[in-house]
């Protein structure tokens, strides 16, 4: 039986700045690429949807079919597998003897215990763990994990002083010299609509083409920071977030390009403000590292009274774009088409769900899990976490007037009425109140607008 080693992808769909990979290369033993679709994931859960949905599970097998690509190019196989892992290093062992593993480190508990299983069945292989998902390693940190500074900016300011992001490593130059045959590769055949079209296109070389393009080619990095906050424009924000999430694009290369981009055509706030972002991104990992499983729990990271409403009609209406608050539902209605919503979308439904309709904050968070694109656990936990404000947050609850933000993101209702164009009778001006105004029945008489009135009442904000 052959001896080989194993790079275990999972949300590291690439084969540039891959430590996995790049550590597999340093040994003489042959290496096979791995990845295992959880079919777990694809039966419903509690909440009547399962985790993974269609958008992200087509962007998935876009990036596999790259991956397998660029992988050969090195002579490396890539076999894929539907069940679970378990049983699929069970089958691998059957071909071949697994002298190591290479996998990425996980904080979240499922994968964890994903890993273990597997760990516990191969008692005679070694097991790399490697840890790639964030921009700094947990070792350049300026403190230990647990002494996590518990604001965003107070993490920022600690990590931006003593600032170490390794260097990204590279495969380039090797070729494996044997040719190790795999069989038994399963396929997504038939798992969701081929014909649907994706919201990006998935892969390591759509990943890198789009982030040159953001960059270099339409230098719309130069105005990131005054339009990240618009709904519509695609570029108005840099839709690196899918490749980001499954691993397909490695922030350090985000960041060293960014650095090339700087040097070439020199840095402003808007250069700074995609790295300030990666540290975002960054620190919701380092929550979920530090507070593990609290960060599903209802009551959140500090055990806080939470007592949300179980109303099932609010919340289908919330999922089903029928809540009668127009930035809401045309929100809804673009994640529900496209599996994407833009950051300013996802504050005020997550917000709405949250604090309008008072739901239990994790439902909302799985029906995201379910249909975005760019699921990332801890950036959306930790994002809906922060929004509840069951999180990190010193300024607490994070309640949105959706009406006023709708006028101030959309003032033009272009996105609004993309969305919602049964909206379009109304007067511009209104177009955000929906049927909330006092003068509803006139409206309605007037205007013949078919949408929902408010299934809620808009909270009463302070001036
Ligand atoms: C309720 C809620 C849930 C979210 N769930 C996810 C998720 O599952 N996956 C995900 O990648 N992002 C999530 N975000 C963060 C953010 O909305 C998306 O990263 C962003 O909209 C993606 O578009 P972009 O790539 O064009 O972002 P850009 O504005 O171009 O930002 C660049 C990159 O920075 C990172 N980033 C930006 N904002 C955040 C943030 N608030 N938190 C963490 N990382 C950030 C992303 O990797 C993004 O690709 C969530 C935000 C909220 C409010």
């Amino acid at each position: 039986m052959d001896k080989i080693q194993v790079v275990w992808f999972e949300n590291n769909l690439r084969t540039t700045d891959h430590q996995g990979l790049h550590q597999a290369t340093q040994h003489e033993t042959p290496i096979i690429g791995v990845y295992v679709l959880e079919s777990s994931l694809l039966e419903p859960t509690r909440y009547g949807f399962p985790k993974l949905g269609p958008y992200r599970l087509e962007f998935i097998d876009e990036t596999l079919k790259t991956l397998k690509q660029n992988l050969q190019k090195h002579n490396i196989p890539l076999v894929i597998y539907l069940g679970n892992a378990y049983d699929a290093f069970r089958k691998l062992s059957k071909q071949y003897h697994i002298d190591a593993i290479h996998y990425e480190k996980a904080y979240a508990s499922e994968e964890d215990t994903r890993h273990q299983s597997v760990i516990k069945a191969f008692p005679s292989t070694s097991f790399y763990a490697f840890d790639t998902k964030p921009l700094m390693h947990i070792r350049d940190l300026p403190f230990d994990i647990q002494d996590l500074p518990l604001s965003f900016t107070a993490f920022r300011k600690r990590v931006e002083k003593t600032l170490k992001i390794k260097q990204e490593v590279s495969i380039d130059g090797f070729k494996q010299s044997k040719t190790i045959s795999v069989n038994n590769s399963d396929t997504f055949d038939g798992l969701y609509d081929q014909s649907s079209a994706p919201f990006v296109k998935g892969g390591e070389d759509e990943a890198l083409k789009r982030l040159n393009y953001y960059l270099f080619e339409s230098k719309k990095i130069k105005t990131y920071k005054e339009t990240r906050n618009q709904m519509d424009a695609f570029d108005a924000s840099s839709k690196l977030s899918p490749y980001l999430a499954i691993g397909a694009l490695s922030p350090r290369t985000v960041y060293y390009q960014l650095k090339v981009f700087e040097q070439k055509h020199g840095s402003n706030d808007s250069t700074y403000w995609l790295f300030f972002e990666l540290l975002w991104r960054d620190y919701f990992h380092y929550l979920l590292v530090r507070f593990g499983r609290k960060v599903f729990y209802k009551n959140g990271l500090f055990n806080t009274p939470y007592h949300p409403n179980e109303n099932k009609n609010h919340i289908e209406a919330w999922k089903n774009a029928n809540t009668g608050y127009p930035l809401v539902d045309a929100n809804m209605r673009e994640i529900n088409t496209t599996g994407y919503m833009s950051n300013r979308g996802r504050q005020n439904v997550a917000s709405f769900f949250c604090h309008y309709l008072k739901q239990d904050w994790r439902i909302g968070a799985a029906y995201f899990e379910y249909l975005l694109i760019d699921y990332d656990v801890a950036s959306n936990y930790g994002n809906w976490l922060y929004l509840a404000g069951l999180g990190v947050d010193p300024r607490g609850t994070r309640i949105f007037d959706v009406i006023n933000q709708g006028n101030r993101y959309d003032p033009t209702t272009e996105y609004l009425l993309k969305w919602l164009p049964e909206l379009e009778p109304l007067p511009k001006q209104e177009r955000y109140q929906g049927l909330s105004k006092n003068n509803l029945q006139q409206n309605l008489n007037l205007f013949e607008v078919d949408y929902p009135k408010p299934i809620v009442d808009k909270p009463i904000f302070k001036p």
